[in-house]
């Protein structure tokens, strides 16, 4: 497994900088409470399995991780611990969407930081430790496969509204990861306008939980997200322009 350094924290600048958990311990043991023996995430052949899922990365401050972070995780776990192996009716208010959505997002982030380190722009993570909510979209699917693991991919890249000067750094990047059962698609920009993707997956199996298009979902989606969608991720150039 990488574990990648840097000197300060790139969510608030601070020192030192220590491991922290991608997925969090408690969804480790949310699984192994619920008979799960072995995790698998994986993403271009690289294939992790224990007892725990313990991919790490060393970017943030021990202040986000036991402050903000731990923070976001404790409100996160009651919503997202019962949706992880089992398709059980969940009905998401409004705040648990926000709630999840803060989270993805998130994830997405520590993610890029773990996949692709030093490749979006610090005022990234500066901002949404700022806002402390998604920039972009944020949408919420459910897993039909018969694998049990997760998966995730995740990248960055440029775009460009109509009309507009081409950035010259990335001003979007999207990820899409798997928990088991829950499927998150995040699309960050922090282009201004509002930007989604054109995909057929989408459309027909996704949720939008941020910004909000319903007071309450109704998970697990009736759609469900076969192998194939999952390991597809979302190739940037389907991002679009949707003022
Ligand atoms: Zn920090």
């Amino acid at each position: 497994m990488s574990v990648t350094r840097r000197a300060t924290c790139v969510f608030c600048g601070g020192t030192p900088v220590n491991r922290e958990h991608v997925f969090p311990r408690w969804m480790s043991r949310a699984l192994r409470n619920r008979g799960a023996k072995q995790f698998i995430l994986g993403m271009k052949g690289v294939t992790y399995r224990s007892g725990e899922i313990n991919l790490t990365v060393r970017q943030f401050c021990e202040s986000c991780n036991s402050g903000w972070m731990a923070a976001l995780e404790r409100a996160t776990q009651p919503i997202l611990a019962p949706m992880l192996l089992n398709t059980d009716l969940q009905v998401l208010s409004e705040e648990d969407q926000a709630t999840l959505a803060t989270w993805a997002y998130k994830t997405a982030l520590v993610l890029m930081a773990h996949e692709h380190p030093g490749s979006l722009p610090d005022r990234w993570f500066e901002t949404f430790y700022r806002e402390r909510q998604p920039i972009g979209g944020v949408y919420l699917g459910t897993y039909g496969g018969e694998r049990r693991q997760g998966r995730y991919n995740v990248q960055a890249g440029t775009f460009t509204p109509t009309g507009a000067t081409p950035p010259t750094e990335p001003n979007l990047f999207v990820a899409r990861f798997s928990v088991f059962k829950p499927v998150f698609t995040v699309v960050g920009y922090l282009g201004g306008s509002k930007v989604g993707v054109n995909d057929r997956s989408i459309r027909e199996s996704f949720y939008r939980l941020s910004p909000p298009d319903r007071d309450t979902v109704e998970w697990p989606h009736p759609v469900q997200i076969d192998d194939e969608t999952i390991d597809a991720g979302i190739p940037v150039d389907q991002t679009l322009d949707m003022d």
